[in-house]
């Protein structure tokens, strides 16, 4: 990633935001200010992102409450947010051509498309005389290609402990306080700021987008006790807990800087704090595959010549939650409820869908995108080709047997009553294996038989990655 800088001396500087929709330790809003006397803080709706499928409700209603926070949290400050709709280049130029800017400052990103979109920038506004300002540990804490295997030609790490060991002891920027005072041109148009509620088909437990939101929920979470960080090593598996933080869609779109999480996380210390950054790392560590491997967002990272099998009924019971294995739908249901899931319920349905069915991660992977709120190209992709197998797994040919995974994370069946309420009567182990029991118990209730024998799939399986 190339980093062009700007004049020191630049009247107007462009802060184009995309996945970075925050004021506190902000490095791209803070070098606009530095450099010039008023700026621009612009988000453009991007049709781009829009016909490449990836606007999904959830998501597009979270980001118009990070978009709304944002603009409050700009006022405050004397500013206010730019918000333009269509194709982003043309809109940032255009913006450029209206105000006289002679830099715009923009997060270094690590996908194909955020890679395409820096460089069509650079040309479209070199005509104005207009610089391009990348900067990188905004998104991620380590800029993707920051660290590279010793003593080998590799231009990322393909293995998450050596990266690991690498990531941690590698300096770190220091967290940036928020600005005061953000001046804008007063002549500037804005389309409105879009409103979540005009969003259509999201999920109706949907969390709160927005800077407030996202450290209100952290503070908490550093905070909390039982449920937050210092829990987090011994109760990050256990479905039902909720002992997650939650903070995955405000990293999504930058709500929260992961800088500032890692500082704030190693500040408070202990073995909580250190697993949940580590956590962080397997971020990074997924960012920095995706932008040496673009291509790894919808081809295999790892070739297992796989011939793949596509049933339609399979894959619509797996989408719906029906699949009769109780623990994968809980968590594909929580998915529709909430537009989240638990990790552990990512891992498991993702390793049944793959693995139990021999079904190509890709479908797997789109199905995420189009409901996850903090659908993200590296962290899904990545640890989807993590689970198929085809990504960067040590043990590729490992499976998660659904009923050993419920008996272990989900052991009093708490998870499964609380997402298939059908399901609602059964206690203790009965829960992940109704079908077992037999006559007028068998008819009480109404849940699909399961849809694979487990032992034939896993054979299958075997037999195709031998
Ligand atoms: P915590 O456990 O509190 O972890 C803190 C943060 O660390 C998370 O918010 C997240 O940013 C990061 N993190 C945690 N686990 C991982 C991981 N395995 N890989 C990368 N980052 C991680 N995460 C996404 O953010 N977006 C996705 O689209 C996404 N898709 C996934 C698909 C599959 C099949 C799997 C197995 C995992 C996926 N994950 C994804 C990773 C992980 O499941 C979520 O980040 C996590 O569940 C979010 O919950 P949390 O914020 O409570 O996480």
């Amino acid at each position: 990633m190339s980093t062009s800088k700007p004049a020191d001396t630049a009247r107007t500087a462009v802060v184009l935001f995309t996945s970075d929709l925050r004021v506190h330790d902000q490095p791209v809003l803070r070098a606009a200010l530095r450099g010039s006397e008023e700026v621009v803080p612009l988000f453009v709706l991007d049709e781009g992102v829009r016909e490449a499928g990836f606007a999904a409700p959830n998501r597009r209603a979270f980001l118009a409450d990070c978009l709304s926070d944002l603009d409050a949290a700009l006022r405050e400050r004397g500013g206010r947010l730019v918000v333009r709709s269509g194709e982003v280049v043309r809109e940032t130029a255009k913006v450029v051509a209206d105000t006289g800017a002679t830099v715009v400052h923009v997060a270094g990103g690590v996908s194909g498309y955020a890679l395409r979109r820096e460089q069509r920038l650079r040309e479209a506004l070199s005509p104005y005389g207009c610089e391009l300002a990348v900067h990188d540990e905004v998104i991620t804490v380590l800029p993707p290609g920051a660290e590279t295997p010793t003593g080998s030609d590799r231009d990322h790490f393909a293995v998450f402990t050596p990266y690991h060991r690498r990531w941690a002891a590698a300096r770190r920027r220091a967290v940036l306080a928020a600005p005061r005072v953000v001046r804008v041109p007063k002549a500037v148009a804005s389309d409105p700021v879009p409103a979540r509620k005009k969003v259509a088909d999201t999920s109706p437990g949907l969390a709160a987008g927005g800077e407030r939101a996202a450290r209100k929920q952290f503070s908490a979470w550093l905070a909390h006790g039982s449920s937050g960080i210092e829990a987090y090593e011994n109760r990050h598996d256990d479905l039902s807990g909720d002992a997650t933080s939650k903070l995955s869609p405000h990293l999504h779109f930058g709500c929260l800087s992961p800088v500032e999480a890692v500082h704030r996380a190693e500040h408070k210390g202990g073995a909580g704090a250190e697993a949940f950054v580590r956590q962080l790392a397997w971020r990074d560590f997924h960012h920095q595959v995706l932008a040496a491997r673009p291509a790894a967002a919808w081809s295999n990272y790892r070739e297992r010549h796989d011939r793949w099998r596509s049933d339609a009924q399979e894959i619509a019971a797996w989408k719906a939650g029906l699949t009769g294995f109780p623990v994968v739908d809980a968590a594909m249901r929580q998915l529709a409820h909430e537009g989240w899931m638990h990790n552990r319920g990512r891992l498991l349905v993702a390793s049944f869908l793959t693995k139990t069915l021999y079904v190509d991660w890709r479908v797997g992977a789109r199905h995420f995108l189009s409901l996850l709120v903090d659908g993200d190209l590296a962290n899904n992709q990545m640890n989807w080709q993590w689970a198929a197998g085809t990504g960067t797994d040590t043990r590729p040919n490992r499976i998660l047997n659904p009923l050993a995974q419920a008996k272990r994370f989900d052991p009093h069946g708490d998870y499964v009553r609380r997402w298939v309420p059908e399901l609602a009567m059964f206690e203790g182990s009965a829960v992940h294996q109704p079908w077992r029991l037999e006559g007028p118990e068998r008819a009480r209730f109404d849940y699909p038989d399961p849809i694979v024998d487990l032992a034939e799939a896993r054979a299958r399986f075997e037999r195709a990655r031998e």
